[in-house]
């Protein structure tokens, strides 16, 4: 018998290994193996087992299997096809990102040892003992002195041995030894479970009956869950998943953002204990392994995690749920396989059988689209769960608050902070969100106005207070504040300009100094520990106000919460995308659901520069059908998604002349040019410049009316570029393809 298998290589070839005869029965479709390649023994993936071989040179055999348990599923299997294909990678590489290398289903949590002294023992051998073996006697005399467990550990300070001591005491019958496993601790990493009388009420009732008529049938099928904020999606999946689990099948739950995960994990722990797994980028490698193998045996029957989870080899899946499925960051776009988590999601519903529900306070206009279309079935939650009402919102023109006050500096309004001095004297907690994290973002010369950049990059850096450096935010170059001097006039005289989230935070501690106030953001938050334990201090009422970026805007409940303040409302407002404006509008929206979720009544101030924008109006006014309304009729005007089909393709590389040549020479080779095809480009990327490559694209569009499923677009992407990764052809430039990218920037 023979095997194809793939390897994580830019190449869509596979190689042929012969099956030794005693791992017949244990190679299949899936299997990781590992081979001899190129005098080196790697992994791959089995893709297709044959019979006969028609390949003439020599035939290496396959050395053996790498895991003793199945790990690719026959429904998982057909879903790395799928990505490959739909989304043009090679499907080693798709297979490396649902088994990433470093994992094995092996892995067995790190053990320590204790010891103990025995009641009774021979004296005699503890004398000799004195003589023959003085740091054993040594050891022992510590043990035996009081009546406790010791970690063996703990002897290094008296001995450079301590386990090989303990081991011969051991032998000698002297005293015990104990061996335990450390378990892993997700309790670092999730809110302690919350227990609550769940009531469902009639509107709850009905969506959960149609998902329960779903999951009975066995069959693929989906949902769009629209629910405003606080209006109980997240009760809903917990009891979705209990009739999933009744069923003896198992649940994947996507979460958009890491920091949302303590908080819903602990609610899925609270309910169904430690057979929910957490799966994300910031899981520890032991912790990952550890993971990762028992979902691979079974042990874990419910996965909570970022977008990768959507290809955790969880078995025999009957539900798979997309939370804020809106989101940007299920498009995994920075390396392969570039792929949206949410149409992966129902893809392998689809494989699995599966009943999948996307959910979201504010639906993207795609699935929004797709179930006035009824490609998806639409489910309504229109109220906060309860007595909890949507909060009283307020506009902060910026800009004739500033001509009154004279103050063209000010970041915090009058108005937001009276509010905040309101909720403080009231013990109510205060969320701030400015989407931008550091402390100045623009840091320009004060002579010759010239902005500071990054020098490998076209992007100006941002002063860290801190750290008292520079920092670009694309490749984390950085300089010292105390170094720098213009790049243009050479002079020292710099300005700080514009707000992150770090002057937020030094202006809110001036202005109100006994308060106590914490920042969440991607600097705050490099672990995963940081992460929870501000949240959970947050939560706690450990503090009054928490500052973050977008990453506090979502997803989270704090009851106690009853302010919300937008710094600025604008940012993202006038980017070149065509999605700038519904991010805006989801942004303000998803933020004021953080404000006033429980009993006690809460507030929003949103601070703009344009109040009069017809986006932050909607916004403000919470009014999503009006957004959607207005939205939808611009798209189909200008023919973007939904009412076509986008695919990116990016160049990047050193030299930016020779990069453009070569964009030239595709887009006059471009061939099955067909009705209904849009071709624009190349123009530069939002972000010309990165890492010392210059980017250019050509965007594709195909309207759905001549296109309907896309097909024509995947021809004819597939035909012009499935050359996209030949080294010849390509020298130093690179290209990567982006199939129905969430952004054109
Ligand atoms: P969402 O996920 O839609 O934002 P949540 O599920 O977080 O909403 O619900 C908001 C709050 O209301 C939570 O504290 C939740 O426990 C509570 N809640 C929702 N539905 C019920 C219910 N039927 N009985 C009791 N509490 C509920
Ligand atoms: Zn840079």
């Amino acid at each position: 018998m023979f095997a194809e298998v793939a390897f994580p290589i830019r190449s869509f070839q596979t190689f042929t290994y012969s099956i030794p005869a005693k791992h017949i029965l244990s190679i299949n479709v899936g299997t990781r193996v590992s081979v001899p390649f190129r005098n080196k023994v790697i992994q791959g993936i089995v893709v297709n087992i044959k019979k006969n071989n028609s390949y003439l040179g020599s035939i290496k055999r396959i050395i053996e299997p790498v895991d003793n348990v199945q790990v690719i599923t026959h429904p998982l299997w057909e879903l790395i096809n799928w990505v490959s294909k739909y989304y043009i990678t090679p499907i080693g590489k798709v297979a490396s990102s649902v088994v990433p290398k470093s994992l094995s289903s092996n892995y067995t949590p790190q053990i320590k040892n204790y010891v103990r002294a025995r009641k009774k023992v021979d004296l005699e051998k503890v004398s000799k003992l004195k003589h023959t073996a003085p740091k054993q006697y040594l050891v022992f005399k510590i043990i035996s002195k009081k009546n406790k467990t010791f970690k063996v550990s703990s002897f290094k300070k008296v001995v450079s041995n301590p386990l090989q001591i303990c081991i011969s005491l051991k032998e000698k019958g002297l005293i015990k030894l104990i061996k335990k496993t450390k378990p892993l601790d997700f309790n670092q990493s999730v809110f302690e479970p919350i227990f609550k009388n769940i009531v469902f009420n009639k509107e709850q009732k009905l969506v959960i009956d149609r998902i329960i008529i779903s999951l009975k049938k066995y069959n693929f099928y989906s949902f769009l869950l629209h629910g405003v904020t606080g209006s109980g999606k997240t009760e809903i999946y917990i009891e979705a998943v209990r009739y999933c689990l009744s069923q003896k099948r198992n649940a994947i739950i996507l979460l958009p953002e890491i920091s949302l995960t303590p908080q819903i994990a602990g609610r899925f722990r609270a309910v169904f204990g430690d057979i929910v797994a957490i799966w994300h980028s910031k899981l520890k490698v032991a912790q990952r392994s550890w993971t990762w193998g028992k979902i691979c045996t079974g042990d874990f029957k419910i996965v909570i995690g970022a977008r990768s989870a959507i290809f955790s080899p969880l078995k025999n899946v009957g539900l798979i749920i997309v939370d804020e499925e809106q989101e940007s960051s299920f498009y995994q776009d920075a390396k392969e396989p570039r792929y949206h988590a949410r149409d992966v999601a129902l893809m392998r519903g689809s494989f699995e059988k599966s009943t999948v529900i996307v959910a979201s306070a504010t639906p993207s206009l795609e699935s929004f689209y797709n179930s006035q279309q009824k490609k998806i079935e639409y489910l309504r939650l229109p109220k906060r769960f309860g007595n909890a009402k949507y909060p009283k919102v307020h506009i902060v023109d910026m800009l004739l608050n500033q001509e009154e006050t004279g103050n063209f500096d000010q970041v915090i309004s009058g108005l937001l902070q009276d509010k905040i001095e309101e909720k403080l004297k009231k013990n109510e907690q205060i969320i701030l969100i400015q989407n931008r994290r550091g402390f100045s973002p623009i840091v320009k010369c004060k002579d010759c106005g010239a902005l500071v950049m990054c020098n490998q990059c076209k992007i100006a850096l941002t002063y860290h207070k801190n750290k008292n450096r520079l920092v670009c935010h694309f490749c984390s170059f950085s300089i010292s504040n105390d170094m720098l001097i213009c790049q243009d006039c050479s002079k020292s005289n710099l300005i700080y300009s514009g707000t992150g989230t770090q002057k937020v935070e030094q202006l809110i501690r001036d202005t109100f100094p006994k308060s106590k106030i914490c920042r969440l953001d991607m600097d705050t938050s490099k672990s995963n520990l940081g992460l929870t334990s501000i949240l959970k201090s947050f939560s706690n009422q450990e503090f009054d106000i928490l500052i973050g970026t977008q990453m506090v805007a979502k997803g989270l409940d704090f009851p106690n919460a009853t302010l919300v303040g937008i710094i600025n409302a604008d940012l993202g407002l006038y980017l070149p995308d065509f999605r700038a404006t519904e991010r805006v509008f989801q942004l303000i929206y998803q933020a004021s659901g953080r404000s006033g979720r429980s009993t006690k009544e809460g507030e929003v101030v949103i601070q703009t520069y344009s109040p009069n924008n017809i986006v932050i109006k909607n916004a403000k006014n919470l009014n999503i059908a009006k957004f959607y309304k207005t939205e939808l009729l611009e798209r189909e005007e200008l023919n973007y998604p939904p009412y076509s089909w986008l695919a990116k393709v990016e160049f990047a590389g050193p030299n930016r002349l020779r990069l453009f040549s070569l964009i030239e020479k595709f887009k006059h080779n471009l061939k099955g040019v067909y009705t209904g095809l849009d071709i624009l480009g190349p123009a530069p990327c939002f972000l010309e410049k990165l890492k010392n490559n210059y980017r250019f694209q050509l965007v594709f569009k195909s309207k759905k009316r001549f296109d309907p499923n896309g097909v024509y677009l995947h021809r004819f992407v597939n035909e012009n570029f499935k050359n996209y990764n030949n080294k010849k052809l390509l020298g130093r430039n690179k290209i990567n393809i982006y199939f129905d990218p969430i952004s054109l920037i």
